[in-house]
């Protein structure tokens, strides 16, 4: 790995150009997204991604940065994008925009003091969103991201049924959604990779 990595991955993302919501990525690739960290497991995380030389998207949440804020650094200089994920983790349809609001310019200030990056994009928790969180989407200049793949990856225990289950995620596409959460999500992530790459298959660069 060396400093041409750096550079690639130091490009900054492209400016979001609708406030979405966006289901799919880019023909030929496969996003991955973690969500809910940064935790435990994402050194693991981060180090298959490094050794992959492959990037992912961390849609972080802001209670997790204050208790890893080096967790979050290390994601950002590795050159992955950082998503907002909320501060607080709450049902967004339960909040008044008001609430809305305060979750996501806090955690996107949170975001941009703790790694230097200003979030472009924003995963509302459960995918729940309303007509509110869009406007405010728009207004903050973010991308509202969910995703079409899900292997519930946070229900599997043990490597080799999640692995069976993702696999046939793996399409043209798909934005696919992980968490950093639990250690058989990164066990098996430098298999998705090998499999994503075998299917002639390119890790998204961008949502
Ligand atoms: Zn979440």
């Amino acid at each position: 790995m060396g400093s041409d990595y750096l550079n690639y991955f130091r490009e900054p993302p492209p400016a979001a150009t609708d406030a979405g919501p966006v289901y799919q990525t880019e023909e030929g690739a496969v996003a991955v997204t973690f969500d809910d960290g940064p935790s435990l497991i994402t050194e693991q995380i981060l180090d298959v991604l490094r050794q992959k030389n492959a990037r992912a998207i961390f849609f972080m949440v802001g209670t997790q940065i204050e208790s890893y804020p080096s967790l979050a650094q290390r994601a950002a200089a590795e050159g992955h994008f950082i998503g907002n994920h909320s501060y607080s983790h709450p049902y967004f349809t339960e909040l008044s925009m008001e609430e809305q609001e305060a979750e996501i310019v806090y955690t996107s200030e949170l975001i941009k003091n703790v790694t230097g990056i200003v979030p472009q994009h924003f995963r509302p928790p459960y995918g729940a969103f309303n007509e509110a969180t869009l406007e405010l989407c728009r207004k903050h200049h973010l991308q509202l991201v969910m995703w079409n793949a899900d292997p519930k990856d946070y229900m599997f225990n043990t490597r080799k049924v999640l692995l069976k289950t993702i696999k046939p995620l793996l399409f043209s596409r798909a934005i696919l959604l992980l968490h950093d959460l639990k250690r058989p999500s990164a066990e098996v992530l430098p298999n998705i990779i090998d499999t994503i790459r075998e299917r002639g298959l390119g890790i998204a660069g961008r949502i």
